[in-house]
């Protein structure tokens, strides 16, 4: 495996961009396809979520070889390392970390020894009970036959549980037994993917908190994030993964069981910024969701304006859906440098401190003299928001009114996405007036919650909107147990016994 130096700063700016995404997981199996190169492509599809580490697992039916390192998907893998990776299962993944630093030791998939081979897994999600997880860890009588990890996110957790039960006569159980013991006692938002030498396997929360789909090849299966991902490598889309559901894909074809009842509560953010445009989840695509939320968003909040633009490229449906339920005309008056993020250097002082311009240029022969409605998906920490007034301004805007997309976000996520805390949060301990002022518009209004989610039709009980309501969908342990660098602190110490190499970093 190898060991990458560089650290992507995919956060450039000051103020850049607030919800970071969840993580994309992808795996196949597929008897006489170059399974890597299809993980590779699928990743690809999924780098917007997550662009810190990138990482794929193959077998050829007697053993695992992973290939992870830190960075783009692109940056990662090229011909010479892809042709190394020969079999006919994969499991793949693009990380933004939400438990464990964005290290390679904690890049994935994870991997583990068991007693009758080994595992490999993906997971785009966060676990709620990490700590509690980490003292099951410590008990395994014989935990990953001896060799300490190095890793410490609550994945590598799972990982270890699955690698090390054992049946009451102290035989090692199958990855597939394991799954029906360990998965009902994880906590939190999981979509996994992974695998065996011989069986590709795939879970997801009971509330299918994130996406996963499967698809089917003409020799084989896909399991990924997003629709979009199977578009890509030439998959049909078969149907969702349940939530609650373990699938289990080898030579005898696919075997469905449950491991809880569904207790859907999909996390509305996906429809609003995280998830592709071009991806359908629970039977809705993202991008007719966005236009609807713009058209309900000009319903609830006109505005006396000349164009309506976007915060590209994630504002632009919604923006589109105002202006055609508004009359008012949609126009280009932002570019945005497509490869912003995409580059190790950090940038100069100078540069630094033209912040926002690194992203985005304003159109000035567009906007110049026109009252303009701005139209972005969500509001964080502001930072962003008020550059892009100041610099509209400065451009000629006559007047800037923002519109966003989803409610005010007031409370953090605790289920695969990193917004600030609550104390960073715009909206927490402000009036939505205050806010507009804070970021010297001319007027600011946000979409109701009940209008973002009639534009997702999903039923309102299905969804998780707890960073916007505050009801979460699921009980949460006492903060001290949450939070990214769980494994990494003095809060690990209730499962700092005999056996804490498990949660110890090298
Ligand atoms: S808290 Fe917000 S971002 Fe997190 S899962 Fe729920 S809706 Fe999604």
């Amino acid at each position: 495996m190898p060991r990458g130096d560089g650290l992507l700063n995919h956060d450039l700016l000051p103020g850049e961009k607030g919800p970071q995404d969840a993580c994309g997981v992808f795996g196949v199996w597929a008897p006489g396809e170059e399974v890597a190169k299809l993980t590779y492509f699928g990743l690809y599809a999924l780098q917007h979520r997550g662009q810190e580490s990138a990482g794929i697992a193959v077998s050829n039916g007697s053993q695992i070889l992973v290939f992870k390192d830190m960075g783009l998907v692109s940056q990662v893998f090229d011909e010479t390392s892809l042709s190394s990776l020969q079999g006919h299962i994969a499991v793949g993944h693009a990380r933004y970390s939400t438990t464990g630093a964005s290290v390679w030791e904690n890049a994935q998939p994870t991997f583990r020894a068991t007693a009758q081979g080994s595992i490999a897994l993906a997971h785009n999600g966060n676990l709620v009970n990490t700590a509690e997880l980490a003292g099951l860890v410590a008990d395994l009588p014989e935990r990953n036959n001896g060799s300490a990890p190095a890793a410490t996110n609550d994945t590598d957790l799972v990982t270890a549980l699955l690698a090390g039960q054992t049946d009451d006569d102290g035989k090692p159980l199958s990855i597939e037994a394991a799954s029906s013991r360990i998965l009902p006692q994880v906590r939190g938002a999981f979509s996994l993917v992974f695998m065996d030498e011989h069986t590709l396997y795939a879970a997801r929360d009971p509330q299918g908190i994130r996406p996963l789909v499967l698809g089917r090849l003409e020799r084989g299966w896909v399991v990924a994030s997003e629709s979009a991902a199977l578009d890509i490598c030439g998959a049909s889309y078969v149907r969702e993964i349940e939530p609650g559901e373990f699938v289990a894909i080898d030579e005898n074809g696919l075997r469905s069981s449950r491991f809880a009842d569904a207790r859907p509560k999909g996390c509305v953010f996906e429809y609003v910024y995280l998830a592709r445009p071009d991806t359908d989840i629970a039977g809705r695509n993202v991008y007719l969701s966005r236009v609807e939320m713009g058209r309900r968003l000009a319903a609830e909040a006109p505005a006396e304006a000349d164009l309506v633009i976007a915060t590209p490229e994630s504002g632009t449906p919604a923006a589109i859906g105002y202006a055609e339920a508004s009359g008012i005309p949609f126009g280009a008056g932002l570019v945005k440098n497509a490869y912003v993020g995409r580059t190790f250097i950090q940038p100069s002082q100078t540069i630094r401190q033209l912040g926002i311009r690194l992203k985005l240029n304003p159109l000035k022969e567009v906007i110049k003299g026109k009252r303009l409605v701005v139209v972005d998906d969500s509001i964080v920490r502001g930072n962003t928001q008020r550059a892009l007034v100041r610099m509209l301004r400065e451009a000629g805007a006559a007047e800037v009114h923002i519109r966003i997309s989803s409610p005010p976000v007031k409370w953090p996520c605790f289920f695969g996405i990193d917004f600030a805390t609550r104390a960073e949060l715009i909206a927490n301990g402000m009036t939505i007036e205050e806010i507009g002022t804070s970021l010297g518009a001319d007027s600011l209004a946000y979409i109701s919650i009940d209008g973002m989610i009639e534009a997702t039709t999903i039923a309102k009980p299905n969804l998780c909107r707890a960073c916007f309501d505050g009801e979460y969908p699921m009980d949460l342990p006492d903060p001290e147990l949450l939070g990214k660098q769980l494994l990494e602190t003095e809060l690990a110490a209730p499962v700092e016994t005999a056996a804490s190499a498990a949660i110890r970093r090298p």
